[in-house]
């Protein structure tokens, strides 16, 4: 008779090549029924783009038929879903997989192009994609995709995003329509939030963030508020560019969000008449991974039209976009594999209950958590010294709700109106420690 083990142990062979370990041990392999010589199990891949499956699917189905007594194997294939923490980012983003940010550190090096290539290459692979322009300084999606005048609907408060063949697409130029890009930051942050918070995207699978240039108060708000599962950094492989990939990786490194790789545009041309790579600015590709240990995910030549999206199509025969989509979707499958859990922050009666992702969970004292606040209203920002009077806090202080910031700290509302203070982890654990200064 058929057992579990023999099933699994003939595709002990079927090595992931991003994990450089078998399907099996990876914990791949769901489900599996056997009736009499009938065979049937479920492969669940880290992404459902996994540029590997069809292969994965064919070896399976190889080495089950082999196994003596096999009479039939039905192989159905499926894809892991990202661990969403309740009350983790923005509610609108719950319903989406995975949430990328599109960044660069200087305008014009093509990051709006490459994301909104990028938005609908991955949908063309039949995923659900989002594409959200969130650049304030020159949004680029009504002209990328030659959308004049648009007619944004509402729905319940609710932004409804413009669906072009099958894309979903937003724009802070959308709402924002010709006002002027010199806006105080208050303003740029209040758009900034709205189209954030207010866009209903429903389901999707992949929704690309094209981020403001540069690495200031909006972008690192943006970073902090909607809990991004990666970023791609995009570049020009000049080397004044470059200094500046620096500061974008430290930026998301700062809250926790994975720089997933580079992609290098305006890397090369190939003239008319000839074959060659001309590097107009040298190659950087190792320079990059030899300084910051980053990828580079594609290197986009000189194209023109690249920026031309009026027809979504263009760019199916590009290869770098081709390379772009598979890393990407490999890059995600890894980091969903290794992505340390986080914990999990709920208020109680009394207390503020932390359960750490090793199994282990802290009751921190409401009056305790609220004496070690940090923020600007609690302590004097250049002395230190605590404003807060720990006596004035009042005895039955209460946390009314606490969200999860980016993947590092949460925000916590108190039932005496305070909200603006942050505690990171670190801080929990300190508090928990019996460290409130
Ligand atoms: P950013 O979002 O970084 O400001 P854009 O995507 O708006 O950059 O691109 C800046 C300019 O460079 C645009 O004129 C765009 O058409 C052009 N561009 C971007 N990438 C390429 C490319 N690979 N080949 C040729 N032109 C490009």
């Amino acid at each position: 008779m058929l057992t579990d083990s023999q099933i699994l142990d003939s595709m002990r062979g079927i090595i992931d090549p991003d994990f450089g370990k078998d399907i099996v041990s990876l914990g791949f392999i769901k489900n599996v029924q056997i009736t009499g010589g009938d065979v049937s199990f479920t492969v669940e891949l880290t992404t459902p783009a996994c540029p590997v499956k069809d292969q994965f699917k064919a070896d399976c189905e190889k080495a089950v038929s082999a196994i003596p007594g096999v009479s039939s194997v039905v192989v159905e294939m499926s894809a892991m879903k990202p661990k969403k923490k309740p009350g983790m980012g923005i509610n609108t983003l719950q319903r989406v997989d995975t949430v990328l940010a599109v960044s660069s550190c200087k305008g014009g090096v093509g990051k709006s192009t490459i994301a909104a290539q990028l938005a609908c290459a991955i949908q063309r692979e039949g995923l659900r994609v989002g594409l959200l322009d969130t650049d304030i300084y020159g949004p680029s999606v009504p002209t990328l995709f030659n959308i004049r005048q648009p007619q944004i609907m509402m729905r319940d408060n609710m932004l409804i995003p413009l669906e072009v063949d099958g894309l979903k697409l937003m724009s802070i130029g959308f709402v924002m329509g010709d006002a002027p890009a010199v806006m105080r930051g208050p303003m740029v942050s209040g758009y900034v939030q709205q189209i954030l918070q207010q866009t209903d995207w429903g389901d999707l699978d992949y929704l690309l963030i094209d981020m403001p240039p540069g690495t200031g108060d909006i972008q690192l708000t943006l970073v902090q508020q909607a809990a991004f599962d990666g970023a791609i950094i995009v570049t020009t492989p000049h080397s004044l560019s470059l200094v500046d990939v620096a500061r974008g990786i430290l930026m998301f490194e700062k809250v926790n969000v994975p720089v997933l790789g580079i992609v290098e545009n305006m890397a090369y041309f190939i003239c008319d008449n000839c074959e060659k790579k001309h590097y107009l600015f040298g190659q950087s590709a190792q320079t990059l991974k030899d300084r910051f240990g980053l990828d580079t995910l594609a290197q986009f030549p000189i194209i023109e039209g690249i920026s031309n999206l009026s027809d979504t199509t263009l760019g199916a025969d590009l290869a770098p976009l081709k390379e772009l989509t598979n890393n990407l979707h490999r890059a995600v499958g890894k980091r969903r594999i290794q992505q340390e859990a986080l914990p999990i922050v709920t208020p109680q009666p009394g207390h503020i209950r932390v359960q750490w992702p090793d199994g282990s969970e802290d009751q921190l004292l409401n009056r305790d958590v609220r004496a070690a606040c940090q923020c600007a209203a609690c302590i004097e920002e250049y002395t230190g010294q605590q404003i807060l009077d720990p006596e004035t806090i009042a005895p039955d202080i209460q946390a009314t709700s606490i969200d999860t910031l980016g993947n590092y700290a949460v925000s916590i509302v108190w039932n005496d109106g305070h909200s603006s203070g942050i505690f990171s982890w670190e801080r929990l654990k300190e508090i928990a420690a019996g460290v409130t200064a």
